[in-house]
């Protein structure tokens, strides 16, 4: 008798539990629905599980050699190689990152040369606040988050297209992206006059999203007149500049000849025109450090006081998100760029010969496509690691389902994925496909 009422009373107890856990009201597991998988991973899916041999992988946005592989450039395997031999500890890094790191970001891009006499001036009167962060993404999110905190005006302008996330970053901060004119796919080119017109009318006080250079995905960049133009409108409409440099280094192969903008943006931030800004910034693509998650936030202030204040406040908001960046990658940045071990110039050649091959290759692509019904001029003018086809979402299908070719449905085609061995095979299926 005594065990019957034990198992009843124990039973009793699962019932109790099984129906919290799904009466519970605050939580409904069974009313969650799917969400979407992220578009470029989803195409890397497809791609792995299909068996032609031929097939090719431009969904991607990390580099490749000649035979397809992933890197490691030899200047940051020889950073790695210091770092195991003389590392002691693994502590965490202060909440921003260390020092060290801070100011050798602030120098790789507001005093890289002796063109940068603005940007050492910002940095000497104390105007410039850098806080490491996780990647660029990490920047994007803890910026996002900062101006939705203390910037009244919460929309902000992206260009139309951009990489997709800016705007799951910025909607998921509490910001209100809005489009502005970018890019006219029928001539497959910048919109340069639409692109002034739509940003004119916005309203004053906005953020705007500006790439500094390798516009993903189209590749198309301002020219240094077309930036006096925009610069002009940002300053009449007092817009909040939000530069992401995902890609320094890869329009010319030389990250201080591709800051163009930020030399313009420090220029005008010492005459007090535009006088804060911000630039999210990030090692993934020009050191290879994609995993390792390093990049920065740096926010231009009005003065020294009010650095203090930012940057305070910087480290009030990331705190409860992570407490602290990683370190591995941030302490290969100190040993690359630390005078005593040589290795500044040799990331640099990396660098170099890595866009030296997504150069090269882009223009193996186009010499072997057809230009008879098709003008490919766009894609000498392109820059970065993207050529921007204007190919339409079903000969981009087409491309997938009859020749093994992953791109996504824009027409974007990551050039790592292009090699020797494929550009041929790339080329003809182009051909094909544009011929219908
Ligand atoms: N901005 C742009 C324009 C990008 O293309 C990327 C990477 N695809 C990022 C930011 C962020 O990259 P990560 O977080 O890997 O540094």
């Amino acid at each position: 008798m005594y065990r019957t009422q034990l198992i009843k009373q124990h039973q009793q107890r699962l019932l109790k539990i099984k129906s919290f856990s799904t009466t519970n009201r605050n939580l409904k597991f069974s009313e969650i629905p799917l969400a979407p998988p992220d578009k470029i991973l989803g195409i890397t899916e497809a791609y792995i599980n299909d068996s032609n041999p031929k097939k090719i992988n431009l969904g991607v946005g990390a580099y490749r050699d000649n035979s397809g592989k992933p890197i490691i450039f030899p200047s940051v395997k020889k950073a790695e190689e210091i770092l195991l031999k003389k590392e002691t500890e693994k502590e965490y890094t202060p909440i921003i990152g260390s020092k060290n790191f801070q100011s050798i970001v602030k120098n790789f891009i507001f005093n890289n040369s002796n063109k940068d006499s603005n940007g050492k001036q910002l940095i000497d009167d104390g105007r410039i606040v850098t806080s490491q962060t996780i990647s660029g993404t990490g920047s994007l999110r803890v910026i996002a988050d900062f101006l939705n905190r203390f910037y009244t005006n919460k929309k902000i302008l992206v260009p139309k297209p951009t990489w997709a996330n800016h705007v799951a970053v910025f909607n998921d901060a509490g910001l209100k992206p809005e489009f502005y004119n970018y890019y006219e796919t029928s001539v497959n080119d910048l919109d340069f006059n639409n692109l002034k017109k739509s940003l004119e009318s916005q309203p004053d006080g906005s953020i705007v999203l500006l790439h500094a250079c390798c516009h993903n995905p189209t590749g198309m960049d301002l020219t240094n007149e077309q930036w006096d133009e925009v610069l002009q409108i940002i300053q009449d409409k007092k817009f909040f500049p939000l530069v992401d440099m995902a890609y320094q280094g890869f329009a010319s192969g030389k990250p201080y000849q591709d800051i163009e903008l930020i030399r313009k943006l420090t220029k005008l931030a010492n005459e007090n025109k535009i006088p804060t800004f911000a630039l999210c910034q990030s090692f993934a693509k020009n050191m290879g450090l994609y995993g390792e998650r390093t990049g920065s936030i740096s926010i231009i202030t009005p003065s020294k006081e009010e650095s203090k204040a930012i940057e305070s406040q910087l480290k009030k908001l990331i705190r409860p998100i992570y407490s602290s960046p990683p370190i591995h990658g941030s302490k290969i940045v100190e040993v690359i760029f630390d005078e005593q071990t040589g290795l500044l110039q040799e990331w640099l050649s990396d660098l170099d010969k890595v866009v030296g091959r997504l150069n090269d290759v882009r223009q193996k692509l186009y010499d072997n496509l057809d230009k008879s019904n098709y003008n490919w001029d766009h894609l000498l003018k392109q820059r970065g690691m993207f050529v921007y086809t204007g190919l339409k979402p079903e000969q981009v299908k087409k491309l997938r389902d009859d020749y093994s070719v992953y791109a996504t449905d824009d027409g974007r085609f990551s050039i790592s994925g292009i090699n020797d061995n494929n550009v041929e095979y790339l080329a003809n299926a182009i051909n094909e496909v544009i011929q219908g």
